[in-house]
């Protein structure tokens, strides 16, 4: 620790933001290129929102089902996408998922087998063949526990339970960020030569949403801040299958995999309707559509009597069922009184991931601000339009690795970046500024009428009157924000947290919409009601928003050429 200005600051080569999959990943791969590697999180370690995940990985190691390789899983991966992906991402993604599932299994997952030993695969939605290696349904804490153990033994400093607000630059250039301490709220520095956002999705603006606290956008609001680019925010993925009663638990997830392993939705008169929807993948579409049949079903008469689906899995053995999902047999069990070995599950749309974020380059999650780099939720372009389950956890490994690698790689090339007080003094000031004021409202008010504002007028299904009322919305509550007052001290002060919190929010927020209104077509995860069709003319581009002085501006960029090659893998058709 160095005394530079008046804060506690640290000194890193490579500073990692978050501490999920991506975070943990790329931490791995900087320290073993030699970096000295600081990671920083809002929670504990080993409790980032990755340890959450239930279903699985996806990873074309072909276990199960032998004709499975890397071009389907590509073919998969760009058609769940409807074709906006990055194709160099989706490409190396699937090229390079089953050796970064084999290194988990060298570094000590447990993955769930085969009668021959081989890691164990299910199905699950958009996937051609048997794709997703497992932990029973708690696939998140076997890979959080397997990425953390690794890094803590490979020496990386860890910063938790504290808040990065603000990203430093030097000139152009990255030169650290500054923080708060969550239990004490003094502030901290750190001086990087290179930095790594990984810092998850943005779930919390939305009322009903699977993603825990932590998902507050924050790594896409301070990478905007400073300069980079946002990339395709209007694709935010709302999964069909969050609990919809008892109302303190509406939004949490149940798991595609009880799908995966043959469960079946029905509406209220008994009736498969995924049938009218998609009959030939049935229960197993993507996300997309079956979060707007789900909705569909509900809102013309045939939902449950809490307002959703039921999904069944009690016609398999019960002990079948608890073995393989066992979280969701406790979840229904203790949560909602709810035996899913025998009898059905209530279930309905929940916003869940976000497709879009930080724009990034395939090979390195270079963004477009010199020293910054992006990897996991926060980062863009893999997914496109619409993520198939079990490609996000694979995502984090595959381009948390390579982050790591180029942010490892910048840092031994920079020179030592300065920090600058004046922007420190910034960010102390825009920190303490809800402590200040006399009278205003408070953060949770404002948050409250946020997650009212994005769920009604941001939600599934989309229109030009929804999306501009959401946007005029959001300049309101963003003046209201401008005003908020917080009450107490420092010291963990979960009010003044959410104060911040809450800035990022409204930041994504406002990009989703903008982006959103902007796109006059449907598709994917983007649904217009008053633009139904997907369009050829928009499938050629992607949309980007950045900042210019203080005004959020959106802009296209046309879709790079895809080589022949991969022309021809989409053509194929399995
Ligand atoms: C219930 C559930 C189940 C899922 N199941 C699956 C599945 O089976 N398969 C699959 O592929 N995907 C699944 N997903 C999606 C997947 O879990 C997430 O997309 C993924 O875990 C995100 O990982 P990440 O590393 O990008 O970020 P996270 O795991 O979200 O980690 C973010 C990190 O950033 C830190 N952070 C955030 N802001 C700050 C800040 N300002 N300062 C400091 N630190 C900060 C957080 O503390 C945290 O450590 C699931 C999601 C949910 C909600």
């Amino acid at each position: 620790m160095t005394a530079a200005s008046n804060y506690e600051t640290h000194e890193t080569d490579v500073l990692i933001i978050g501490a999920g999959g991506a975070g943990l990943r790329a931490a791995i791969e900087a320290l073993a290129k030699g970096a000295r590697v600081a990671v920083v999180c809002k929670s504990l370690l080993g409790k980032a929102h990755t340890v959450m995940a239930e279903g699985g990985l996806a990873a074309a190691m072909a276990n199960v089902d032998k004709a499975d390789d890397w071009r389907t899983h590509f073919r998969d991966t760009m058609r769940g996408g409807k074709f906006l992906n990055n194709w160099r991402m989706a490409q190396l993604h699937a090229q390079e998922a089953p050796d970064r599932v084999r290194e988990l299994e060298q570094w000590g997952a447990l993955f769930d087998r085969t009668a021959d030993g081989q890691i164990l695969q299910r199905a699950f939605g958009g996937h051609t063949f048997k794709r997703l290696c497992h932990v029973g349904d708690r696939t998140g804490l076997e890979m959080i526990r397997t990425l953390q153990d690794r890094g803590v033994q490979m020496g990386f400093d860890v910063y938790m339970e504290c808040t990065i607000t603000k990203l430093l630059k030097d000139g152009d250039r990255i030169a650290g960020a500054f923080g708060y301490w969550r239990d004490s709220g003094n502030f901290i520095t750190f001086k990087a030569k290179s930095i790594v956002i990984a810092t998850g999705g943005i779930g919390k603006s939305w009322k009903i949403t699977s993603n825990s606290w932590e998902c507050t956008g924050d790594g896409m609001a301070l990478a905007y801040e400073a300069g980079a680019e946002l990339l395709d925010m209007e694709f935010v993925q709302f999964h069909p299958t969050g609990m919809v009663w008892p109302p303190g638990v509406q939004g949490l997830l149940v798991t595609e995999a009880v799908r995966g392993e043959g469960g079946l939705l029905r509406n209220k008169n008994g009736e498969r309707f995924m049938e009218k929807y998609d009959p030939k993948r049935m229960e197993l579409s993507t996300r997309d559509v079956v979060a707007r049949s789900i909705y569909t079903e509900v809102r013309e008469g045939r939902g449950t009597p809490h307002g959703g689906a039921f999904l069944d899995i009690s016609h398999k053995p019960a002990e079948y069922v608890k073995r393989k999902l066992p979280s969701m047999y406790h979840q229904f069990k203790e949560l909602a009184d709810v035996d899913i070995t025998k009898g059905p599950m209530e279930v309905g749309p929940t916003c869940h991931y976000m497709m879009g974020g930080i724009r990034v380059e395939a090979e390195t999650g270079q963004s477009s601000v010199p020293g910054l780099f992006a990897a996991g939720e926060a980062a863009a372009g893999l997914h496109g339009a619409n993520r198939l389950g079990g490609n996000s956890l694979s995502d984090l490994v595959v381009f948390g690795r390579r982050a790591g690698l180029a942010a490892a790689e910048h840092a031994k090339k920079a020179p030592a970046p300065v920090l600058d007080n004046a922007q420190t003094g910034q960010a102390e000031r825009e920190l303490l500024a809800p402590f200040a004021r006399s009278s205003g409202e408070s953060p949770y008010q404002i948050h409250h009428d946020l997650q009212e504002t994005m769920q009604n007028l941001v939600g599934i299904f989309r229109s030009d009157e929804d999306l501009r009322r959401a946007l005029t919305e959001l300049e309101k509550l963003k003046a209201r924000a401008a005003r908020m007052r917080v009450e107490g001290s420092r010291l963990f002060n979960p009010g003044w947290h959410l104060s911040r919190d809450l800035q990022c929010m409204l930041t994504v927020s406002e990009a989703c919409a903008l982006a959103a209104l902007a796109r006059k077509e449907s598709r994917g995860a983007h649904s217009r009601l008053d633009y139904p069709k997907s369009e050829d003319a928009w499938g050629t581009k992607n949309q980007v928003i950045v900042k210019k002085g203080d005004t959020m501006t959106l802009f296209e960029a046309p879709r790079p050429a895809m080589p022949q090659e991969l022309q021809q893998i989409l053509a194929e058709d399995k």
